[in-house]
């Protein structure tokens, strides 16, 4: 092993080596310095946990050439996705329409009035520009924009409940994947928690023996990612709202992913729209910006104006503000909102959603074809794409894939991995990239992957 420790080449003098000049000059000096590092370093730690028995300078320098292909290169990179789950936490969820990505460019690349009211020449409040038109399109009296809806969530509990009760069903008492418990929220918030009724069923009568001096609010979650089946009972929106009035306390809930657009319509399972959360009469309501509403990654807070401006006064909020990136792109999201069918057609979340299952079968015709074009065999498949999110996770979609042949983990971790990635799955042992989340433009992209194989 030690003579091992000695083959190792000096950092200095491996730098100079003639066979990587070529990687000298591609990186700057101190990406160069850290690659040629890293990989000696990697290699000793091999030798000492046996995993090296033995090795030539070139395998060192073969690694070194190999990790420089990626080094320099953004960490944080387009992905293509052919997992056929549409709304993909992992993957980034929603991506933006063509409209947000235009004015996302426009607003960031310049000076802006984020804060500044052009009429009088004042300072103004960045969330005036959005809090209008999402009025508008849900129904509700007041709007706040905040970094998340986890955000959301506890800047509500926060400022209505602290120090006081918030009555929550035991059969939503909901862990959303990224640590999102609702138990741990509500404690961050100051609120304690009260628990009502049972796993499978709740009722009005458990609701009201829990209102006493110390409650504050009722809060209803969405039970985003799993649900009861068979014997059970909750208690409709419109019913919580009346408790609420009937002892003077607040009512929430915690609606998750922002649904605006009754997807029955479309033959998709029907989702709680915002709009008949608002309507129900329950006083604050909060979703993600990021999931079905398709837009950029924040929390929405629906609320009467005066608990809006409550809200705004609370000391959360400097933290948990949105950026014009985000306010801009959410706009622009909102404003496609105002004509459904435009919402649907431009919004890529919901068109991806909402299209006819044939368009699926023909973009998968196009890319069999064009890979059958370079010799490349595939085969079209039935499958079942996922609406996905912590939204409607178990909800599908029809939806057309390509197998291909070959061992399927292999596949599987070649695609995904190196310069350009692409996201498939492995099902019935064969690797496939479903079509409801490939788009055309992704298509040349995948066939020259392919060929490379
Ligand atoms: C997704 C979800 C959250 C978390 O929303 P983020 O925008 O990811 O912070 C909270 N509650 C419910 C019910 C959800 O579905």
């Amino acid at each position: 092993m030690s003579n091992l420790f000695r083959k190792l080449p000096k950092l200095d003098i491996l730098m100079k080596d003639t066979k990587l000049e070529e990687c000298r000059e591609k990186l700057n000096y101190n990406t160069f310095y850290s690659l040629v590092k890293e990989t000696i370093d990697s290699f000793r730690e091999n030798i000492k946990n046996g995993k090296i028995i033995d090795f030539e300078i070139d395998d060192i320098i073969d690694e070194i050439v190999k990790k420089s292909k990626f080094a320099g290169v953004n960490r944080l990179k387009k992905v293509i996705n052919g997992s056929g789950v549409i709304i993909h936490t992992n993957l980034g969820r929603s991506v933006l329409n063509k409209k947000a990505l235009e004015m996302l460019v426009e607003v960031a690349g310049n000076y802006n009035n984020l804060e500044y009211d052009l009429e009088t020449g004042k300072r103004g409040h960045r969330n005036s520009h959005v809090e209008e038109l999402i009025c508008k399109v849900t129904g509700a009296k007041g709007a706040l924009v905040v970094n998340n809806n986890a955000a959301a969530v506890i800047i509500c509990l926060n400022e209505f409940a602290k120090g006081k009760n918030s009555i929550v069903s035991r059969g939503e008492l909901v862990e959303i994947g990224g640590s999102f418990r609702i138990p741990d929220i509500m404690e961050l918030s100051g609120s304690k928690l009260k628990e009502v009724g049972t796993t499978n069923k709740t009722k009005t009568s458990d609701y009201e023996k829990a209102i006493d001096e110390e409650t504050a609010l009722i809060l209803k979650v969405h039970r985003s990612n799993f649900k009861i089946m068979g014997f059970t009972d909750e208690v409709e929106n419109s019913e919580i709202a009346r408790i609420g009035k009937e002892n003077n306390i607040l009512t929430m809930e915690d609606l998750g992913s922002g649904v605006l657009v009754d997807f029955s319509k479309y033959g998709v399972v029907k989702e709680p729209t915002v709009q008949e959360s608002i309507a129900s009469g329950i006083d604050i309501v909060t979703i993600s910006g990021d999931k079905l509403l398709g837009g950029p990654q924040c929390g929405i807070i629906l609320a009467e104006p005066h608990l809006i401006d409550r809200l705004k006064k609370n000391q959360y909020l400097r933290a948990f503000r949105v950026d014009k990136f985000v306010l801009s792109t959410l706009e622009s999201t909102l404003k496609l909102y105002l004509d459904e069918r435009e919402a649907v057609r431009e919004i890529p979340t919901l068109r991806m959603i909402t299209e006819n299952v044939g368009e699926v079968l023909k973009r998968a015709e196009k890319l069999h074809g064009l890979l059958k074009e370079k010799g490349i065999e595939s085969q079209i498949i039935e499958t079942r794409a996922k609406i996905g999110g912590g939204s409607m996770p178990e909800e599908t979609v029809p939806s057309y894939a390509l197998a291909f042949e070959g061992d399927p983990v292999q596949l599987e971790r070649y695609f995904r991995t190196g310069d350009v990635n692409i996201v498939g799955r492995v099902q019935d042992n064969n690797f496939i990239l479903d079509l409801k989340t490939i788009r055309d433009e992704d298509m040349a992209t995948i066939v020259e992957k392919a060929i490379d194989k």
